[in-house]
């Protein structure tokens, strides 16, 4: 199996030499944690726990309900609604993992608490520009998920036979949703590999698919009408994009979640190499961008250069306070200067 990333032989002994006595252990995913963020943290989570340490989940804010039967989810703190203890465990931890993020600030009101935490940091992550608070960063932006770095770190620690069929039900789900169950350029014949063992090790495919993705709600499903109803194409610039209103959002009695994977139907039609999904919260006053492409043009870039945001070459998000008219023009008026990229 190749083993990859910035973590060398040294940095684990050191991080073996920790884990050899039981420590206090906090694990965050990030804001709005998806099922990469929720899979790694759960997995780590059950790993460290049976070695005999004292691990806590703590996330930024709650997640789908479709995530909410995942091994290990279910002591899971969510630090906007339980901050006491929340602060409690963070400042009393010896080692904090941060897992599928890369700055504190996509930790959202959790930022300050882990700015100010003493634990020793241990990023783990896929995504570009990692920031450097961590004492030890595995970073390594050609993983398909930070659930395949899971089981790469637990291979360097020697210890991939110590993974059960929760650990490896909980690893399978971030790699499959983060691949777009196993489709997207990421997708390497490692990860089959990785799968092919978590298989082996208990992980049941056919039911995680079914969990996952056959859970729709009616009003989901009428959701998804609006959503292709809203559905715009400049064929000039190989573009699509969809809105959906804050009305059209409550006429649908939308649950965190429900809009997933939306964005990919742009993505979908014929000659389309970059498609877009603006939802209006305005509890939160934005506008929620999700972007996609396909080929060599980067949405991280675009996202971060106009949106606030970032991600991964071929999926990022970002955020706009402009109101949803506005956002969408000001996306629009910002293509012709990607012709280049969009016209090939
Ligand atoms: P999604 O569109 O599914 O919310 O996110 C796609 C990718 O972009 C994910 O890898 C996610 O972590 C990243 N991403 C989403 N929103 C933001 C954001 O506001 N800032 C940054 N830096 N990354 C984001
Ligand atoms: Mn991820």
């Amino acid at each position: 199996m190749y083993i990859r990333g910035l973590m060398n032989t040294s940095e684990i002994s050191e991080i073996k030499e920790l884990l050899s006595t039981p420590k206090n252990i906090v694990i965050v995913p990030h804001k709005n944690p998806d099922g990469d963020a929720i899979g790694s943290t759960t997995a780590l989570h059950q790993y460290l726990k049976n070695k005999g340490h004292n691990s806590i989940i703590i996330a930024p804010n709650d997640y789908p309900s479709f995530l909410k039967w995942i091994p290990g989810e279910d002591g899971v703190i969510k630090f906007d609604g339980d901050q006491e203890r929340a602060k409690e465990y963070i400042a009393q931890a010896d080692l904090i993992f941060t897992l599928d993020f890369n700055h504190f600030s996509r930790a959202g009101m959790m930022e300050r608490s882990l700015n100010e935490a003493k634990g020793i940091y241990v990023m783990i992550d896929h995504h570009q520009a990692p920031d450097d608070y961590a004492k030890y960063t595995y970073s390594d932006t050609t993983m398909s998920s930070t659930c395949q770095m899971i089981y790469h770190f637990i291979e360097k620690l020697g210890d991939v036979d110590a993974i059960t069929p929760e650990i490896a039900t909980s690893i399978y789900v971030g790699i499959m949703t983060d691949t777009g169950s196993f489709r997207f350029r990421s997708t390497t014949s490692v990860t089959h590999r990785i799968i092919a063992d978590l298989i082996d090790k208990g992980a049941d495919n056919t039911r995680i698919h079914q969990q996952i993705y056959d859970t729709n709600s009616y009003s989901r499903l009428q959701l998804q009408g609006v959503a292709l109803k809203n559905l715009k194409v400049l064929p000039g610039y190989k573009t699509a994009y969809i809105t959906l209103s804050q009305e059209e959002l409550d006429e649908h009695k939308f649950r965190k979640g429900d809009t997933e994977g939306f964005v990919n139907f742009g993505l979908s039609l014929d000659g389309i190499i970059f498609a877009a999904i603006f939802i209006e919260n305005k509890g939160e006053g934005i506008i929620k961008i999700s972007l996609r492409s396909k080929g060599d043009f980067s949405v991280n870039e675009f996202s971060r250069a106009h949106f606030e945001g970032g991600g991964h070459t071929n999926a990022a998000g970002g955020k706009s306070e402009l109101g949803l008219e506005k956002t969408v023009e000001k996306f629009i008026s910002i293509l012709p200067s990607y012709k280049n990229e969009l016209e090939i």
